[in-house]
C-alpha cells in the first residue's frame, strides 16, 4: 500500500465530517463472508435476501446519479465497488472504525491500477436502500467523475449526495434552512461554496442549504447550466467560476442569484412550514 501514499483517500459518511487521509493509512477492514458479484459491484454480507436486493438497487442508483450529473462517458468499472453490509451497527462500528454517529461510510482513492471504492452499510439502519445507499454511491460517483484534477466542493459533493436520498428525506432540514433565510439569518451562497469543512455551529444549515442549493440548480434551472457548470470543475475551477461561467446569462451578478434561490426556498419550504 505504500506506492499508493501521495494519493487522499476520502472517506464520508451520513452527517459526517468529510475525511481525508492517505491512502497508505487506510486499512481495509474485515468484511462479511458470503460474496456476491453484479456488473459493476462486489457485495458482501450475511443476509442472501438483503444481499439480492442490494446489488438490484445498487447498480440502479448507480445509472440515476450518472445521469443526473450530466456526464455522458462512463463505462463499467473495471475496479468493481465493493460493498460490506454488516449485519449490525455494532458490527459496522467495530470493523469500520468509524465514530459513534456514523451510520454508512464510503471510501475511494485513486491507485496506479486505478480507482478503489468501497461502501461499508449496515443492515439495520432504517432507510437503508432508499437513503443512505443512495447518498453515500453518489459520494464514490463524484470522486471519480472528478478524478484527480477536478475541484469536488463541499457544497456540491453533499447537496448532490441528499439530492439523490429522495426530495422528502432532507424537507426538514430544507425547512429549517429557508426559517433562517426568512430571519436573514444564514450562509451566504459565497459563503456556502467556499466553505472546505462543515461548520460545527451550523451542521444542519450547511446541509439543509446545500441541498436546496443543488435541488434549486437541478430541478428550477435549466439542466444544461448545470452539466456546464459541473465541467467546469471537472477542469479544476472553483465553484464561483464555474457558477459564474454556467449560469451568466441567467442572472446578472451572484447576488441576483442568491435572491432567486431565495425566493425558491420560501415558496417551497417556508410557505409548508406556515401551512403546519
Ligand atoms: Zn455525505
Amino acid at each position: 500500500m505504500t506506492k499508493f501514499g501521495l494519493f487522499i483517500v476520502f472517506i464520508y459518511a451520513l452527517f459526517c465530517f468529510s475525511n481525508s487521509s492517505s491512502a497508505a493509512e487506510y486499512k481495509i477492514p474485515e468484511l462479511p463472508r458470503v460474496k456476491q458479484e453484479t456488473k459493476n459491484f462486489i457485495i458482501y454480507h450475511h443476509n442472501t435476501r438483503k444481499g439480492r436486493f442490494l446489488a438490484i438497487r445498487a447498480e440502479e442508483i448507480r445509472k440515476k446519479v450518472i445521469k443526473d450529473s450530466g456526464v455522458k462517458k462512463f463505462g463499467s468499472w473495471k475496479n468493481k465497488c465493493i460493498i460490506a453490509l454488516y449485519k449490525t451497527r455494532e458490527e459496522y462500528l467495530v470493523k469500520s472504525g468509524m465514530q459513534k454517529w456514523s451510520g454508512a461510510c464510503a471510501v475511494s482513492y485513486h491507485t496506479e491500477q486505478g480507482m478503489f471504492r468501497m461502501l461499508l452499510l449496515c443492515e439495520d439502519t432504517p432507510n437503508l436502500f432508499n437513503h443512505y445507499l443512495p447518498h453515500e454511491l453518489t459520494h464514490v460517483i463524484l470522486a471519480q467523475i472528478m478524478g484527480t484534477k477536478g475541484n469536488l466542493p463541499l457544497w456540491l459533493n453533499e447537496g448532490l449526495a441528499q439530492y439523490e436520498e429522495g426530495w422528502e428525506k432532507a424537507a426538514n432540514i430544507k425547512i429549517s434552512a429557508a426559517m433562517k433565510i426568512k430571519n436573514g439569518n444564514y450562509i451566504s451562497i459565497k459563503e456556502l461554496i467556499e466553505m472546505k469543512n462543515v461548520p460545527n455551529d451550523k451542521v444542519i444549515l450547511f446541509y439543509g442549504e446545500s441541498a436546496s442549493f443543488v435541488e434549486y440548480l437541478l430541478d428550477v434551472q435549466p439542466k444544461y447550466r448545470f452539466t456546464k457548470m459541473f465541467s467546469s470543475l471537472k477542469n479544476g475551477k472553483s465553484s464561483f467560476d464555474a457558477i459564474s461561467v454556467a449560469y451568466k446569462t441567467a442572472f446578472s451578478s451572484f447576488s441576483a442569484m442568491e435572491r432567486e434561490w431565495n425566493k425558491h426556498m420560501l415558496r417551497r419550504y417556508y410557505e409548508i412550514q406556515k401551512i403546519k
